[in-house]
C-alpha cells in the first residue's frame, strides 16, 4: 500500500491509500478520488508525498511458529500418562467420582453431547480436547 497526501482546490489535505502508485492516477482520471471534506473530485497529489509501504513484516513470517501437531501429541501423551482410560464410560465415571462413589482420580474418555450437558449440569469439571485420547475412539 502507498499513502499519498492529496489536496483539493479548496486546500483540504487528506490522505489517500492506494495499492500501487498508478492507482491514484487511474482513479483520479475517472473522478473516483474525492475530497472527504467537500467531495470535490479535482484532486491533486501534494508535491512532497509521504509514501508508506505497508508490506508484510518479513520478520514475522516463519518465526514463533507453533508446531500444533507436536503440541497436540504432547498433550495427548501427557493425558494418557496421567489418567485412566475409561473410554465411553467417561461420563458415568466422572459422575461417580464427583459424588464420591468412585475413587478420586484423573480419567479420560469420550462423552456424547448429552453426557457433556449432564456433566455440566452436575457441576463436574472436565476439559474437552479436539483429538482422541481414549483408545476407544480409535475404532471410530
Ligand atoms: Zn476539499
Amino acid at each position: 500500500m502507498i499513502a499519498f497526501d492529496l489536496e483539493c482546490p479548496q486546500g483540504h489535505i487528506f490522505e489517500g491509500w492506494f495499492d500501487r502508485n498508478e492507482s491514484f492516477e487511474e482513479q483520479n482520471i475517472h473522478g473516483l478520488v474525492r475530497c472527504p471534506y467537500c467531495d470535490d473530485s479535482d484532486i491533486r497529489k501534494v508535491m512532497s508525498p509521504v509514501a508508506v509501504r505497508r508490506s508484510q513484516p518479513a520478520a514475522a513470517a516463519g518465526q514463533e511458529m507453533i508446531d500444533y501437531r507436536r503440541l497436540a501429541k504432547e498433550v495427548v501423551e501427557y493425558i494418557k500418562n496421567n489418567s485412566e482410560d475409561v473410554g465411553v464410560r467417561f461420563a458415568a465415571e466422572a459422575l461417580k467420582i464427583h459424588y464420591g462413589v468412585a475413587e478420586r482420580r484423573s480419567i479420560r474418555g469420550s462423552a456424547t453431547s448429552d453426557e457433556e450437558k449432564t456433566l455440566k449440569e452436575e457441576g463436574v469439571d472436565f476439559i474437552k480436547v479436539p483429538f482422541p485420547v481414549s483408545d476407544d475412539d480409535k475404532t471410530n
